[in-house]
């Protein structure tokens, strides 16, 4: 498909901040009559182009960030919306990487493409969010501030619809695509899980289910309830921040400590899984204060990190090992509390579905 550059069409990458913020870019660029195209999910030719083009340190998202750029360019794409997300409140700050995509994406692909590049810093004066919206929004000629700040309302509405359907517990994907549609459904899952385990990553890395190696689907199949930062409020959040750390930094800590934190403190959670991406330092330095905490709080804790040479064999073991010995554990202590003897039959995880060729 060709599109030409004047039209009113925008490419936008599956990665990054579209797992947090796509529903917003949707409501937001929809309402401006803007024509939104997306890059394909992520294939193992996604990861392996994005990789070819940068240096092999950096990290996974970012190298899968630069595989939906060329996705677009294939498709033909000429408007594609790369922003620079600086600062997400003052003082708190993204990686490095996060806030040079737009300069990385401009130095790494050399197609012809329009990069609309607009900038996030609420740590500086007037780079707030309509500012942003007003970048985002001028390379289609739209530049009428009511026009604007109407389209951020109807992005705010298809945001909102999206949280509060994610935060009842529904399925990411589900979630999503109701409030694309414009639904608000809320589901009541009966099924009861012998374990519960709160999984603690950027969406970037939980709800790629390429980059996840469908993590969360492996875990639901072993009869494991998942819960991720996606049911939080921000004030959990920022409390979970407070049990973990003294003080915020990064923009990122919302998905890792903060999450983290307020799942430590839960006791419905059973343990704790930490996804984090080869190469990324912030993730690596909030891993090490998580764990330290989760021995503090007797929480189990398996650390995984995945990079574009990941095995599933390996991180299939590993998972399965980890759910295994909290349903030992959990076991052991019912068993301590209520006094019965340890003769029941055994539960057994489901672990079907796994392959073993
Ligand atoms: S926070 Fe980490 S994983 Fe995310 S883009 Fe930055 S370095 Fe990469």
């Amino acid at each position: 498909m060709q599109t030409n550059e004047n039209e009113m069409v925008i490419g936008i990458p599956r990665a990054m901040s579209f797992y947090h913020n796509y529903p917003f870019y949707y409501g937001f660029f929809t309402a401006l009559g803007i024509k939104i195209i997306l890059s394909d999910m992520t294939t193992k030719q996604t990861m392996s182009s994005g990789s070819a083009l940068v240096v092999t340190e950096t990290c996974l998202p970012i190298k899968v960030y630069v595989g939906h750029v060329l996705n677009l360019v294939e498709k033909g794409v000429k408007n594609i919306f790369v922003p620079s997300i600086q600062s997400i409140a003052p003082k708190i700050y993204n990686c490095s990487k996060i806030r040079g995509l737009p300069d990385l994406i401009r130095n790494v692909v050399k197609s012809p493409i329009n990069i609309i590049e607009a900038t996030l810093d609420k740590s500086e004066k007037k780079c707030g969010l309509y500012e942003f919206l007003q970048q985002a929004a001028a390379p289609f000629g739209i530049t009428d501030f009511n026009r604007i700040k109407e389209a951020s309302k109807a992005g705010w509405r298809t945001y909102n619809n999206f949280y509060i359907m994610a935060k009842s517990g529904m399925s990411y994907k589900k979630a999503l695509s109701y409030a694309l549609q414009g639904k608000v459904l809320i589901e009541n899952d009966t099924k009861e899980y012998p374990i519960s385990i709160a999984l603690v990553s950027h969406g970037y890395n939980i709800f790629d289910e390429r980059t996840s190696m469908k993590l969360i689907e492996k875990l639901e199949k072993m009869d494991v309830k998942v819960y991720t930062t996606l049911q939080l409020s921000k004030e959990q959040t920022d409390e979970g921040i407070l049990t973990i750390s003294d003080k915020m930094y990064w923009a990122n800590e919302y998905d890792m400590t903060g999450t983290a934190g307020h799942y430590l403190k839960d006791n419905k959670i059973d343990g704790i899984i930490a996804l984090n991406a080869f190469g990324c330092g912030p993730d690596s330095l909030m891993i090490e204060k998580i764990i330290r905490k989760a021995k503090q709080f007797n929480k189990p804790i398996l650390n995984l990190t995945i990079d574009e040479q990941t095995g599933e064999a390996g991180f299939v073991t590993r998972l399965e090992a980890f759910v295994d010995m909290l349903f030992r554990k959990k076991r052991a202590n019912i068993i301590n509390k209520i006094g019965i003897s340890d003769e029941r039959k055994p539960y057994v995880p489901n672990m079907d579905f796994i392959e073993t060729k």
